[in-house]
């Protein structure tokens, strides 16, 4: 199947760009273990298959995944999203805390910031 032309766009290329500086170019998952890894902008509702931008097309409507985890809820030829779009989490506590200690998310204070 043919890549959307929206995809080879300055606008995707901008959004995808600020999609990772935002998520600070690590996989959005808590506990990723591979969280540098082929790094992909993913929409976390899906847009229309059309070659322009849509209201979808906004930084509030993605998130950075790695390759592994974009694998898990890339869509099948049918549209439809594997694992209906749900991640596996490994490596997290039930609430999301990373077990991986070096994770940015484990360095945070309970109001966001990051302790030193
Ligand atoms: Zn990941």
């Amino acid at each position: 199947m043919a890549r959307n032309a929206y995809y080879q766009t300055t606008h995707w290329r901008s959004l995808k760009q600020s999609c990772h500086q935002r998520d600070g170019w690590r996989c959005t998952v808590p506990g990723c273990q591979t969280p540098t890894y082929r790094l992909t902008c993913d929409h976390i509702k899906r847009r229309p298959n059309v070659d322009h931008p849509t209201a979808l097309d906004v930084l509030s409507n993605t998130r950075t995944l790695c390759g592994n985890h974009d694998a898990q809820v890339k869509e099948l030829a049918s549209g439809k999203r594997r694992q209906g779009g749900k991640l596996i989490i490994k490596g997290a506590t039930v609430d999301g805390t990373p077990l991986d200690p070096n994770h940015p998310w484990r360095r945070l204070d309970g109001r966001g910031r990051v302790d030193p």
